[in-house]
Order: C-alpha cells, then structure tokens, then sequence
C-alpha cells in the first residue's frame, strides 16, 4: 500500500508552522492521514519543519521564500538555494503584485527567476506557487525557467483569468483549491473551467478562515465537499480523483 493509498484527504498547501503549537498540528494531520504539504515562508524556517514532517508518513515540508517577504528576505536566497537539494518540495515561492508589495515586485521577480532557475537545473521539484494579481508574468517566468518536464508546478489559490488558466493547464499546471475559492463566484467559474485531473485540494490556513475557532489546522474537508458539490461527485469518487491526481503529480 503506498501512502496515496492509505492517505484518506489532501492539503496541498497550508503553513502549519504558523500554528500556535506545530508540532501538534503535525501530529494532527498526521493522526487524520491527511496528506499534507506544509509550505514555509522563509528558508530559516525549513530545518524544523523537515525534521518533523521527516518523522511522518503523510506530511511533506517545503522550502519556501515567500514573495510578500522578498522585500525584507531577498537575501536569503543563498539559504534556500544551499537547502534545495535536501527536498523535493518547493513552496511557497512565486510573485505578488498586490498594493501592499507591489514596491518589491522587481526584486520578487528576480528572486522567483532565480528560484526556478535552480529548480530546473536540478529537476524533479515540484513547487506550490503564489501568484496574487500577476498570473501573466507568473505564467511567463516559468515558461522561460523552468520548461516541462523539469519540474512540476502547482498553482496555489490561483486567481487568474480563465485564458490564463488554460494557460496554465496547458503547461502541465496543477491548481490547488480552498474553500474560500468555492465561496467566490468568480473562483467558481475559473474551478468548473479547470482539467479535473490537475485539481488537488487545500488550505492556506491559518490564513483562511475555516481555521478561526479551532485549535487544530484549519479543515480541508470543506475545499473537497465543495469541489463534490461543483461537479456533482460523491464523497468517495472526489477523494480517488483528488489521490489519483496526487498520485500522478508525484510520480
Ligand atoms: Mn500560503
């Protein structure tokens, strides 16, 4: 029985070191054989992370440089790149062109080309992707970093155009979705238009509010029962697309 197998849930993309107590949070998901890829924000925070994730069956850490940071962390690229070898897991990295960061955009891109760069170069990564209001210049950068076939790219709480999605499909994208994508109309539309079989399911918490009120890690059941209900799927038949689609992107 490999691990997709015995896996019962799927999040993609959530921060569990962010949570009062981590290492708890870990053993939750853990418990509750949710695969789970926990994403970091900076590359000092890999170490810990990997070394408890490394102690479990179902969570995965990945080493993140993440774009609302770059502005006071660009340094720390050096870190990131001496700590990439020891992990197949990316994230969270990428590019936000939001007001409030917009003033480091010219750094984020550099550092996010950078990133690619040395994940193309050192192939297999596969990278959970932040792309706030610049899915164009997201999509661009990694068309020419990182090209097929050397590394697997998922898109993280993408809010792109539909054109850009289908970009995005087409060049082998997959999409993590959360529930607070399933609550907006124009999310909705960008879901319903995605290739079933590149969609995994996610958190972010604790940024997102299905996290408020609880003390374990935020809940990926509403993202998988919401994506049920879009494509009028039953439980069992959303959670064997969602591991069959895991399955796949691991290899
Ligand atoms: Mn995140």
């Amino acid at each position: 029985m490999t691990i997709r197998q015995t896996a019962r849930l799927v999040d993609f993309h959530c921060h569990l070191d962010l949570y009062p107590d981590h290492a708890a949070a870990i053993q939750q998901r853990e418990r509750e054989r949710v695969f789970t890829l926990t994403v970091t924000t900076t590359p000092r925070a890999f170490p810990r992370n990997k070394e408890l994730a490394d102690r479990t069956k179902y969570v995965r850490a990945a080493l993140g440089l993440h774009p609302q940071l770059v502005a006071d962390r660009a340094k720390e690229l050096s870190i990131w790149k001496d700590y990439l070898p020891s992990t197949r897991y990316v994230g969270e990295v990428g590019l936000d062109a939001g007001r409030r960061f917009y003033s480091s955009f010219d750094e984020q891109k550099v550092v996010f080309a950078e990133i690619l760069s040395a994940c193309a170069e050192a192939r297999g990564k596969i990278l959970s992707v932040h792309s706030v209001r610049c899915a164009k210049v997201v999509l661009d950068t990694i068309d020419a970093r990182m090209p097929v076939g050397r590394g697997r790219v998922v898109l993280h709480w993408f809010t792109g155009s539909l054109p850009e999605a289908r970009r995005a499909a087409e060049m082998g994208c997959y999409f993590s979705i959360n529930a607070a994508m399933i609550r907006n109309e124009r999310s909705v539309a960008l879901v319903r238009s995605l290739p079933k079989e590149r969609i995994l399911t996610e958190t972010d918490g604790p940024f997102t509010d299905n996290a408020v009120g609880h003390d374990g890690p935020a809940d990926v059941r509403p993202a998988r029962d919401g994506l049920a209900k879009l494509f009028q799927m039953g439980a069992e038949e959303i959670d064997a697309l969602i591991s069959d689609n895991l399955r796949e992107l691991l290899g």
